[in-house]
């Protein structure tokens, strides 16, 4: 069979080393010539970040970070950052904290220096998102893409054990979704698979052993190469939806993605056996959705949006707001009537094989 495809790999340096980020931090900031430091964390990430930039001068701190970036956020640290004559960004935390690293270079074209402490995968992409009036506008900016990504798992010992698992779980929405993508191509589909080996490996691990370093280090790895098949192959369905959901209704981030994805899976896999056939090889299980479920079950992963805020009134807007940005890419048609279908079921925790055959 030929292989005929156009595919873009993005440029970044990527520092992967448990305990060694102030280190790794201070020779980027070197290499980098930077001498006016702002580091981006939220509250709560404040000593993990102080930690992280043990070795570094910092000339701002920033702390005010909100999911999904409102734009009064995203002006309010810009503000500070050409205030203080900033030249270099420094994030550390999650997607919401890198999300607001990436609102100021936008604007700024500051580089980014990333240090991620959940799986959400911001940090290896060149997306950007910002929420004004209750809906989120993404896009892409090769600005907004990191320089370095410092990856240290000791800086997410502190993750919760059910915010590690949506966030993994997150991660591995990157890569499933990444298959039927509008610029889904062997590449990111070799990554993608050997991300959700990593993260089903990875997670386990996490759930059985919390303060081990090994089990975060595969989800860590597991969760660049998830971001970095998605950043190449862009969102598919299950992107469209869940970008809805958390824009509209605020539904938190990782636990929304980590609900719809089986969701999404059972509905697209009839439809997509060579995705499925991928999938399922890259769980070692026999069959896409079971090899998911099995991990999902494992892992006593999230289960129903109404346990995140969603209700039955908000479906008929979602479904209004993501029909029309459903993917032309999608291997099944995808309708008001089946959308509405798979949303229900998602809401309550239905078992997704229900949709298999809508
Ligand atoms: P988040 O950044 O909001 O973090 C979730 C919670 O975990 C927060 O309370 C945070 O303080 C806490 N936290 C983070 N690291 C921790 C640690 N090591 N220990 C303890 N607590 C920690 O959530 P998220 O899921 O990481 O990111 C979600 C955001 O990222 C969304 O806004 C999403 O749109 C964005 N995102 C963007 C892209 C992109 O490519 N642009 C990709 C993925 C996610």
């Amino acid at each position: 069979m030929s292989l005929s495809f156009d595919h873009v790999t993005l440029g970044q340096r990527v520092l992967f080393g448990t305990g060694a980020a102030a280190e790794n931090l201070a020779a980027e900031v070197a290499r980098l010539g930077a001498s006016r430091v702002m580091v981006i964390a939220s509250d709560f990430e404040t000593p993990t970040a102080q930690a992280a930039a043990a070795g570094i001068e910092v000339a701002l701190w920033h702390h005010d970070v909100v999911m999904h970036v409102p734009i009064e956020t995203a002006e309010k640290a810009r503000a500070a950052a050409a205030g203080h004559g900033i030249d270099l960004l420094v994030c550390v935390g999650g997607g919401s904290t890198t999300g607001l690293a990436k609102a100021i270079a936008m604007t700024s074209r500051l580089p980014i220096i990333a240090v991620p402490t959940t799986y959400a995968g911001s940090e290896a992409t060149n997306v950007w998102g910002l929420t004004e009036a209750s809906r989120k506008t993404t896009g892409v900016d090769d600005a907004v893409l990191p320089v370095t990504v410092i990856y240290d798992a000791a800086l997410t010992l502190s993750l919760p054990v059910d915010m590690s698992v949506a966030s993994g779980l997150n991660g591995m929405a990157h890569c499933i979704d990444s298959l039927w993508a509008p610029r889904a191509d062997p590449i990111n589909a070799a990554l993608a698979a050997e991300g959700i080996r990593a993260l089903s490996q990875g997670l386990p691990l996490i759930a059985a052993d919390p303060s081990g370093a090994g089990g975060r280090e595969q989800a860590l790895y597991g969760a660049y190469l998830s971001a970095v098949a998605f950043a190449s192959a862009g969102s598919g369905l299950h992107h469209k939806i869940c970008h809805v959901l958390g824009g509209t209704f605020n539904l938190p981030h990782a636990q929304t993605h980590a609900t719809v994805l089986p969701y999404v899976l059972a509905f697209n896999a009839p439809a997509a056996p060579d995705a499925e056939a991928r999938i399922a090889a890259a769980f070692g299980a026999a069959g896409a959705l079971t090899g998911l479920q099995e991990l999902r079950k494992r892992l006593d992963a999230p289960k129903a949006l109404s346990d995140y805020g969603f209700t039955a009134d908000g479906i008929a807007e979602a479904v209004a707001v993501v029909l029309p940005a459903v993917p032309a890419s999608n291997p099944r048609p995808v309708t008001t009537e089946n959308l509405t279908a798979l949303l229900r079921a998602a809401l309550t925790g239905e078992d997704p094989r229900v949709l298999l055959d809508l």
